[in-house]
């Protein structure tokens, strides 16, 4: 191969590497984000997320903080178009202070490679940031105290599109304590305007794999909605 053909080759591969190293799936070529303050963006948002990781501290807001080891704030992509928030960390979260590490996190990652996303293109956050004893649900007073900060992190991220994983997540985000997921599965929601599907929740299709095709057709749905730019 001539040499001139080999650069070119290297120079286009280290500029998608750039480009994936900053997050993106794709390039940035749409005329609707122009390349720079992307970028800029996307620096703004991570900052403002530290901030306000900063600003939780060492919190004390709720009992739940006699017990677990670290807060789990949340991981991912600070400028991911798709969001998954679940309930409240497990074991396994509370120890490693990440969300969904544990056998529910391996199902959940598994589900978004399989929509096309790497696990680090997207966001996935809890209403709780901390466990609950025995994994118990959490209680009203822990979300109140806690759900702000999820929705500051929605807001600061602005994803296209939230997933919810479970009856808890989705009640809560959307505040109706009557939802059954059961139900309302597989049907668009809505949180300030942005689409909400709610779905199982992976610890109940690790219980329940004949219905992971359910959770297959609700993504579905998420990934039609993304592809037509919503
Ligand atoms: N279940 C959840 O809802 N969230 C986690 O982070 C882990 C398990």
């Amino acid at each position: 191969m001539h040499d001139l053909k080999k650069d070119v080759i290297n120079d286009v591969k280290s500029m998608l590497e750039y480009y994936q190293a900053l997050g993106f799936d794709s390039l940035p070529i749409s005329s609707k984000f122009p390349v720079s303050s992307h970028i800029e963006f996307s620096a703004g948002k991570n900052e403002t997320l530290t901030n306000l990781r900063e600003e939780i501290g060492d919190c004390h807001r709720c009992k739940l903080s006699r017990g677990r080891k670290n807060i789990v704030f949340g991981t991912g992509n600070p400028d991911a178009e798709l969001m998954f928030v679940g309930e409240a960390p497990g074991r396994e979260e509370d120890i490693q202070g990440e969300p969904f590490v544990g056998d529910a996190g391996i199902l959940l990652t598994k589900l978004i490679e399989k929509m096309g996303f790497k696990r680090d293109s997207v966001y996935i956050a809890n209403i709780i940031k901390c466990r609950p004893p025995m994994n118990r649900d959490p209680e009203e007073d822990e979300i109140i105290a806690c759900r702000v900060f999820l929705d500051r992190q929605i807001d600061i991220i602005a994803p296209k599109i939230i997933i919810t994983l479970g009856r808890i997540a989705l009640q809560t985000l959307v505040n109706n304590d009557k939802l059954k997921i059961t139900a309302v599965r597989g049907t668009f929601f809505e949180y300030k305007g942005i689409p909400v599907m709610p779905t199982f929740h992976p610890a109940y299709l690790l219980r329940n794999p004949k219905d992971k095709w359910l959770t297959w057709a609700d993504v579905q749905k998420v990934m039609e909605r993304m592809k037509n730019n919503i």
